[in-house]
């Protein structure tokens, strides 16, 4: 258009970009325990580049690299807290595209780690508390509160209860983005009258105690989770955690949207942390980065056999019982076997066990490793494996598609979703995956894949058929400003 062009502008043109609060207990790359940091550092950059007013407010934990702040945004945050007014202070940072708020209040972010104390519920309830706070004193309120997990459940409580009374945020409507079902934030009940929120009891009631997870669903005006599969998952009573009853009577609002990619740091082209950069074009690289790999976890340099990889949380959901009982199983075919993870006790002694066994053979980090390690492993396997009981979305298996990493998963959730099974015969599908949650199954698609490692331009079509697959975030933004615009407004 030029500049002499009078023509009066379209309603759209008027039209203020969508506002939306996305609040989160960690985002990459303040905070990460798991996949929900991945996602809550994506999305606002996402929506920023569609042209939304994304912003995204985090507890300023002591972990959290102070160079990523930018300047005091407010100093005396008056949050109403047991009948008194302690003071908590925003930061900000430009470290996304979209603006970061981090509440600082060192009692309760200054643990030395996210999350596992017992007050956990009083620490998130404080923090969505301030977060509102923080909206208030913002120059607009949000169109939208998109609310992440539990500890992000009283934030839509709050939001629900100060609409009605404040003209402020009378239209702010409030999402509800489920990452995991089973972590339902339980508290003791009588807790409730000293966080001010009694009159909710019954929405927080769940198997006899308080779950800040129900009354965050209950009080939002929609529920969203992180795949169409496992969207359809959580309202069976098998998925569902005690809450496929309240997930059935949502349905009509409830949207599988599945997580993306960043591939500003996912993508083996530019990636900084690996040995050698490559692409779906040229895998040369790709040896490299495996015979790095083989360094660093002490194996022996023998490029030609295969490595399985895991990079999970150690958690009976990610499927360490069936590595547990096949692992004579995947060292008889012969692979190298490589695992990133922390936490259990029980799958950390099994793996190292494991290597203690068989230490040419498996290599271990027990522990979190942090990204760059992350990347490594992505970059020099050969297959991924993720034998999840169950995964709402799950993202290790779309970053190994995009390194040349073939994914061997079960069919659960977005694992489901985002692998199709190869087919030899037309030579579509981008990995392997397999259905019953037990060891043959398993073992029979680990050695499915090995079969066709071997068959060396079979192997290059399902790397390629991953790395040209588009798990992009824009696809995924695209739908969330989408079900953002169909949520009816509060009024
Ligand atoms: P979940 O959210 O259930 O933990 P996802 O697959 O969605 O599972 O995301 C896991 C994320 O956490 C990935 O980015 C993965 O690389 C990372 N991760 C998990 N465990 C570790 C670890 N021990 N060290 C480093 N990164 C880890």
């Amino acid at each position: 258009m030029s500049n002499t062009d009078q023509s009066p502008k379209t309603e759209d043109q008027n039209r203020a970009p969508l506002r939306v609060a996305i609040i989160s207990p960690e985002a990459v790359p303040f905070a990460k325990v798991g996949g929900l940091a991945d996602v809550s550092g994506a999305l606002p950059k996402a929506l920023h580049a569609e042209g939304v007013d994304s912003f995204l407010i985090l507890p300023l934990y002591d972990q959290i690299d102070r160079s990523l702040l930018s300047e005091t945004f407010i100093e005396d945050l008056e949050v109403p807290w047991r009948g008194r007014q302690p003071r908590a202070s925003v930061w900000k940072s430009d470290a996304l595209k979209a603006p970061t708020y981090l509440i600082d209040a060192p009692h309760y972010f200054s643990r030395g780690k996210i999350y596992a104390d017992n007050d956990d519920f009083e620490r998130f309830a404080f923090f969505c508390r301030a977060a509102v706070a923080l909206l208030k004193r913002l120059e607009n309120p949000p169109d939208v509160l998109h609310c992440n997990d539990w500890p992000c459940g009283f934030a839509a409580v709050e939001m629900r209860a100060r609409r009605r009374q404040e003209e402020y945020f009378a239209n702010t409507k409030i999402l509800f983005s489920i990452h995991n079902i089973a972590y339902q934030g339980f508290f003791n009940p009588t807790d409730l009258w000293w966080l001010d929120l009694s009159a909710y009891t019954d929405d927080f009631m769940l198997k006899g105690a308080a779950s800040a997870l129900k009354a965050g669903i209950i009080a939002s005006d929609a529920v969203s989770t992180v795949s169409p599969r496992y969207a359809r998952e959580i309202q069976t009573s098998e998925q569902g955690y005690g809450l496929d009853w309240l997930m059935r009577a949502r349905s009509d609002r409830l949207a599988g949207i599945t997580n993306g990619v960043d591939y500003d740091v996912w993508n083996p082209e530019t990636d900084p942390h690996i040995a050698a950069n490559f692409s779906a074009d040229d895998l040369t690289g790709k040896r490299e980065c495996k015979l790095d790999l083989l360094r660093r976890f002490g194996l022996p340099e023998e490029p030609e056999r295969p490595i399985i990889a895991i990079i999970s949380r150690l958690v009976g959901q990610k499927g360490y019982d069936l590595i547990r009982q096949a692992a004579s199983g995947i060292l008889d075919t012969g692979a190298f076997f490589i695992a990133l993870g922390a936490g259990a006790k029980e799958y950390e002694d099994f793996l190292q066990s494991w290597h203690d066994a068989a230490p040419h053979r498996v290599g271990i980090y027990k522990g979190f490793a942090g990204e760059p390690l992350a990347h490594q492993i992505e970059a020099g396997a050969d297959l991924f494996l993720m034998p999840s009981l169950y995964e709402p979305c799950g993202l290790n298996q779309m970053y190994s598609m995009r390194y040349g990493t073939v994914p061997v998963v079960r069919a659960t959730g977005g694992l489901d979703d985002t692998i199709q099974q190869f087919d030899n015969a037309t030579n579509e599908g981008n990995g392997f995956k397999f259905g019953p949650y037990a060891v043959l199954p398993m073992l029979e698609k680990i050695r499915e894949g090995l079969y066709f490692y071997k068959q060396r331009e079979a192997w290059k079509t399902i790397q390629r058929n991953g790395m040209t697959t588009d798990n992009s975030w824009s696809a995924a933004a695209k739908k969330y400003i989408q079900l953002y615009e169909e949520i009816p407004s509060p009024n």
